[in-house]
């Protein structure tokens, strides 16, 4: 079972191993709420039921009952192992981790790093792991890919103390689907991964570019937390951090309420004032809404900018892969982001652009670079990295 436990909310995937096969789906929203929701998936129908879910470990043994309930499992005992999708692992793990409790330990330590995330992890994995106290229980890191980085990508020019006593340092994010998408470019073309150098754009609600050379990521776009970067949903991406404290000055704020509309009310949200999604946002960028057109805008170019900078650091690559939400489905947005890497020897093929989420060449033949669409698959990574570790 793959499993992702944010602060109300639920969401796993049963898969059947090492086939990869998806027996179920669903996810548990409003939890600790009034009226929180559970849907699974039964024979890929969406049922869904409104119930009273106080905790994280109600959610957790109601899932597992509906398992029995819709004949889905027989017994607890069916599930071999249960991988957790966990956001950050500091710069102690650098690969997928059998949670004991030296493990937990350690990343109740590092919680500061990622407060809003990693507590909602932790707790769900400690109810997952009192209802299946028999079972392996693996962590699959947010973090973990990018741990290959060397230091002069992920250090900040900041005093050197700030990194040695108070682990300040790029650690960079979305590194379960990087992952995923280097290995299956990889099995795509035949090739060792050791051989693979690209550049891989997930753009979704959150958007990260990450330089992959020898298969291995040196470079990221996310930072610290994953507000660094290129601008997103509702992030801001890089910003002059000096704004920061002069808006907390005019608005007389605190520099935490600044950083929250950096988080959340920035990126395309903020620049359109009309939506987060990139569906609104190109429908009205089509009907002629400037601001919409221009939060599109400002991000293709940072994308096209971390892109061509990256294709420098890896040395040449030899393909550009989009994924994610975005990636996969907008293809004006990909369009608009090749159109900007011509000088590099980009060259999108309109007709092949023409897709949406299915793995597909969308450059011409005699592009520089080849461009692809791959669709990301970060459950089928957590469960492949659990079953390594049964
Ligand atoms: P998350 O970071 O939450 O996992 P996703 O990868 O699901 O995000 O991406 C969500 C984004 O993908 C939204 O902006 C959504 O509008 C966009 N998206 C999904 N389908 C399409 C589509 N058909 N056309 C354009 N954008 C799409």
């Amino acid at each position: 079972m793959a499993v992702n436990a944010g602060s109300s909310s639920l969401k796993f995937q049963l898969l059947e191993m090492p086939s990869e096969k998806l027996i179920t789906s669903g996810i548990v929203e409003r939890i600790g709420m009034s009226k929180s929701v559970f849907m699974i998936k039964v024979d890929g129908e969406k049922n869904e039921e409104i119930l009273d879910i106080p905790n994280h470990g109600d959610a957790v043994n109601l899932l597992l009952n509906k398992l029995i309930e819709h004949n889905i499992i027989s017994s607890f005992d069916e599930i071999a192992g249960v991988g957790h999708r966990v956001v950050h692992g500091g710069d102690q793990i650098s690969k997928s981790v059998v949670l004991d409790d030296a493990k937990i330990k350690y990343l109740e330590e590092i919680i500061d790093l990622a407060p809003l995330h990693l507590g909602p992890n932790l707790t769900g994995i400690k109810a997952f792991k009192e209802v299946l106290p028999n079972v392996n229980h693996v962590g699959v890191f947010d973090t973990a890919f990018h741990q290959t980085m060397p230091e002069e990508s992920y250090l900040y020019a900041v005093p050197y103390d700030w990194y040695t006593k108070y682990k300040v340092r790029k650690y960079g994010f979305h590194g379960t689907s990087h992952k995923y998408i280097t290995q299956r470019y990889a099995e795509m073309m035949n090739k060792d991964v050791k051989d693979v150098n690209i550049i891989i754009a997930h753009i979704g609600n959150g958007a990260s570019i990450c330089a992959v050379k020898n298969g291995r990521s040196i470079d990221t776009s996310m930072g610290f937390t994953p507000l660094e970067g290129i601008p997103m949903g509702t992030r801001s991406g890089n910003i002059d951090p000096a704004v920061v404290e002069y808006m907390a000055n005019v608005k007389k704020k605190p520099v935490k309420e600044i950083l929250n509309i950096l988080n959340k009310q920035s990126g395309y949200l903020g620049v359109s004032d009309i939506s987060s999604d990139s569906r609104d946002l190109v429908s009205a960028a089509e009907k002629g809404n400037h601001q919409a057109a221009l939060a599109i805008a400002i991000q293709s170019k940072r994308i096209a900018d971390y892109i061509a900078s990256y294709h420098n650091y890896v040395g040449g690559a030899e393909a550009i892969i989009f994924t994610a939400g975005i990636g996969e489905n907008a293809k004006p947005t990909r369009a608009d982001i090749g159109g900007r890497l011509e000088t590099i020897g980009v060259k999108i093929d309109e007709e092949r652009n023409d897709t949406r989420g299915v793995e597909q060449l969308i450059s011409t033949d005699d592009s520089k670079i080849a461009v692809y669409v791959i669709p990301t698959n970060e459950e089928v990574m957590i469960a492949r990295d659990t079953l390594a570790l049964l």
